[in-house]
């Protein structure tokens, strides 16, 4: 278990036994179903006698307070807006695709990356999350994901924070979405700008997830600028780690690439992507920019946008133009902040208060 068990997502199967040693064994297999194969409340564990779902409500409360929740894209997009226990604020954000049904979940509260563009950077950082803080995010969202009749198939790690900050954490919570609430690794797909040990970590990891990498410049006097964490782990430093990463796994490298008028979708900026991304036989996901109140520059135009993506292909590169879900929400790519200004979103009743 993580030092301070701040969710009941944080108790392993033995600590869980542990609590409940007075119980039979039987009892906490019953139990972990709740939480994992169930993941309802325990008011809701008709098979588990009424004290012992009152004694693990009261000993295991959840972690995510819903602080408000907002729904957009006719309902296929849907924000929440947690409170934690010690009063910090993260995002989650559940997306229904015609063949997929995604949540992309936050690995921190806040960000030190300090990636000017991006919201979460410009808010900056207050504490990694734990274990269980993630996986109950996944939880909650493969619930509403249940009632609206889906099932929630893929988890992407690319809400608030940076996951290779926040490595043993993450990993461990990469493992229990696999283990014990049973989505393919090969659906669970891992962001980093660039933190190289923990693409190197990921080499050597068991689980074959998919790994996306925050690029955005391929020249190193713009990126230091505009992705700090440049300075630290270069470019060439991180195409090296990269293509570690590819020859050891043999899986397909994405990279993540958020287009920025006049910033980095001129021509040369496209060259210089794919003369990085070829020897790495990178797959290039393409973003425009998502507007953020601490960045003034807008996202590339429509058709200048078409125009980086075709040069891209002519110069040998895969790219697809990704789809930005839930802006009008704030809940696309770069803008989660927990914070919010005027249209607010809906507060909701905290089930948890009652
Ligand atoms: N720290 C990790 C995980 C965050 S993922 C990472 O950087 O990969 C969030 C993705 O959205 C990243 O690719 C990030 O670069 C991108 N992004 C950040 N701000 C954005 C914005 N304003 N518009 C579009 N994409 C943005």
């Amino acid at each position: 278990m993580s030092a301070t068990p701040r969710s009941r997502y944080d108790w392993t199967r033995d600590d869980l036994a542990d609590l409940l040693s007075d119980q039979p064994r039987y009892r906490v297999d019953q139990v972990w179903q709740g939480l994992y194969d169930h993941g309802t409340e325990p008011e809701d564990w008709s098979n588990v006698p009424k004290a012992l779902r009152a004694s693990v409500a009261e000993h295991l409360p959840p972690a995510l307070r819903p602080a408000a929740e907002s729904v957009s894209d006719d309902g296929e997009t849907v924000k929440w807006l947690w409170t934690l226990a010690d009063g910090h604020q993260v995002e989650t954000v559940l997306m229904h695709y015609p063949d997929r049904t995604t949540v992309c979940v936050s690995s921190q509260a806040g960000c030190a990356m300090a990636c000017g563009f991006c919201a979460t950077g410009q808010a900056g950082f207050d504490r990694h999350l734990t274990t269980g803080e993630i996986v109950e995010q996944v939880v909650a969202a493969r619930r509403r994901s249940a009632e609206a009749g889906k099932r929630l198939s893929n988890v992407v790690f690319m809400g608030m924070g940076e996951p290779f900050a926040n490595y043993d954490r993450t990993w461990e919570a990469v493992h229990r979405i696999h283990d014990d609430l049973g989505l393919g690794a090969r659906h669970l797909t891992l962001s980093t700008v660039g933190v190289v040990p923990g693409i190197r970590r990921l080499t050597e990891a068991a689980l074959p997830v998919n790994l996306a990498v925050s690029v955005h410049l391929a020249n190193a006097l713009e990126r230091d600028v505009l992705v700090p964490i440049n300075k630290r782990y270069p470019l060439a430093v991180l195409a090296e780690a990269c293509a570690a990463y590819v020859d050891a796994t043999h899986r397909r490298l994405s990279f993540e690439w958020a287009l920025i008028d006049g910033v980095n979708d001129t021509d040369r900026h496209a060259r210089e992507l794919a003369d990085y991304a070829r020897p790495l036989r990178a797959h290039v996901n393409l973003i425009p920019l998502n507007p953020t109140p601490g960045y003034a520059v807008r996202g590339t135009p429509p058709a200048r946008v078409r125009a980086f993506a075709e040069l891209l292909g002519d110069l040998g590169i895969n790219a697809t133009v990704r789809r930005t879900r839930g802006t009008d929400i704030d809940a696309a790519c770069g803008q989660l902040r927990a914070t919010h200004g005027e249209p607010g979103p809906t507060p909701v009743a905290d089930p948890a208060r009652r």
